[in-house]
C-alpha cells in the first residue's frame, strides 16, 4: 500500500471516528443532575419515604421524569418539596408496569396533560396495545352474529389504556428518541416477572454513559451490555439493581460484572437494589459510591465523582434501614417474606 493510500485511509478513519463520537452524543453540561424524588431510604426530612422509584433526570438540555413511584400523594409532595414543576418537564419514561413505578402518574397527568410519556410495549398492556385483527382465526361458515365484529373486524385492533387520552408512546425496542438519549428495551427472564418489558434510560455523554433503571429485572448485567454498546465507557448507573432477595454469591457476581468486567465508573444504587448489595457495592467502589436516597440530587457535570458531593452521606442510616425493613415486609413486594418463610422450613429439615 502506497504511503498516499495510507495516509487516505488514515485521514477518512479519523474522520469516520470523529462522526462516530459526536453523534448520539449529548452534553453533560455543569447543570446536569439527577434527583431521586421517590425511595425508601433517604436522609431528607422534607422528603417522604415510601416502596418505589422515580428520579428526575436533567441532562443534555432535557427534564426527563423517569418513573413515578408508588402513591400519586406522596410523589406530588415529594415532587413539590423539591420545587419541581411538571408542567416544564420535556417527557416521561415509565420503567415497566409494576405499580411501584407508575402509580403517581395521574398526578402527572393531573398537572401536564398532555407530556409525552415513553412505556414498554407489551401484549395487552396497561399502557395499551394494538393488533392486527388478522392475528384471529376466522370461520367463515358462522353467521353474522356469532362472529367478531360481524365478521367485518377493523383493520387494526386497539386495547385501551389504564390513562385513556395520554400522550404514551410505546417501545418496542431499544429505540435512541432524541440526541445521545437512548431507552433500551429488554425483557426479564426471571420466574416470577418472565415476559416483562422494562425500559432503562442511557445518556451517552461526552464523559461516557448516564444509565438509569427502574428495577433492572431483565437483569442489571444485560442492561448494561447492552449499554456498552452505544458507548464502552459507562460513567454512572443510578437505580434500583433489583437484588434485594438475592444470595451473597449473586451479588458477589454482580459486583464483579459491573466493577470489572463492564468497568462502571461510578455507582449510585437504590430502590430494589437491596441492603446486603447497598453494602458490597459501598465496599468494591469506596467514594464513587454515590449516595442516593430519596431526596438526593447527583451532579453530573464535569466533576461527577471527584468533588466534594461524591460518596455524600451515609451509605445507610439506622432509620434508613428501619423503614426500608418495615415497607419490605408489608406488603412482600419481592417475595421477601416467601424466601424467608421456606429458608426457615427448609433448615427445619
Ligand atoms: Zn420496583
Ligand atoms: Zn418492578
Amino acid at each position: 500500500m502506497g504511503l498516499r493510500t495510507t495516509l487516505f485511509l488514515a485521514a477518512a478513519l479519523a474522520g469516520v471516528g470523529v462522526v462516530v463520537a459526536t453523534t448520539g452524543m449529548a452534553a453533560a453540561e455543569p447543570g446536569s443532575q439527577i434527583t431521586i424524588l421517590y425511595d425508601a431510604f433517604g436522609s431528607d426530612a422534607a422528603m417522604k419515604k415510601d416502596w418505589g422509584f422515580s428520579a428526575l433526570v436533567e441532562i443534555s438540555g432535557k427534564r426527563i421524569l423517569f418513573d413515578t413511584g408508588n402513591d400519586p400523594d406522596i410523589f406530588a409532595a415529594n415532587v413539590k418539596a423539591k420545587g419541581i414543576d411538571l408542567t416544564s418537564i420535556d417527557f416521561v419514561v415509565l420503567s415497566h408496569r409494576h405499580s411501584d413505578h407508575m402509580a403517581g402518574l395521574n398526578h402527572v397527568l393531573s398537572v401536564n396533560p398532555t407530556v409525552k410519556i415513553y412505556a414498554p410495549k407489551e401484549g395487552f398492556g396497561i399502557y395499551g396495545s394494538s393488533l392486527p385483527s388478522s392475528f384471529y382465526r376466522k370461520d367463515e361458515s358462522l353467521p353474522p352474529e356469532m362472529r367478531y365484529y360481524g365478521g367485518k373486524p377493523p383493520e387494526v385492533m386497539k386495547f385501551g389504556t389504564a390513562w385513556q387520552g395520554a400522550n404514551i408512546e410505546l417501545v418496542d425496542k431499544t429505540t435512541e428518541i432524541a440526541p445521545g438519549i437512548t431507552l433500551i428495551a429488554l425483557v426479564s427472564d426471571a420466574p416470577g416477572t418472565k415476559e416483562l418489558k422494562e425500559l432503562s434510560l442511557a445518556v451517552n455523554t461526552a464523559d461516557g454513559i448516564v444509565l438509569v433503571v427502574g428495577c433492572a429485572h431483565p437483569g442489571i448485567e444485560k442492561i448494561v451490555e447492552a449499554a456498552t454498546a452505544i458507548n464502552p465507557k459507562i460513567r454512572l448507573i443510578a437505580g434500583g439493581f433489583h437484588l434485594v432477595v438475592a444470595q451473597d454469591e449473586v451479588i458477589a457476581k454482580a459486583v464483579a460484572a459491573l466493577k470489572d468486567t463492564f468497568k462502571v465508573e461510578n455507582i449510585a444504587p437504590g430502590h430494589c437494589t437491596g441492603e446486603p448489595t447497598f453494602a458490597a457495592l459501598k465496599r468494591a467502589y469506596g467514594d464513587r459510591y454515590l449516595y442516593a436516597g430519596v431526596g438526593t440530587s447527583l451532579p453530573l457535570g464535569p466533576g461527577m465523582g471527584s468533588g466534594a458531593r461524591r460518596g455524600e452521606g451515609p451509605a445507610l442510616q439506622e432509620d434508613d434501614l428501619a423503614t426500608y425493613r418495615k415497607l419490605a415486609h408489608r406488603e412482600d413486594p419481592f417475595g421477601i417474606l416467601k424466601a424467608r418463610n421456606l429458608r426457615s422450613a427448609l433448615s427445619h429439615l
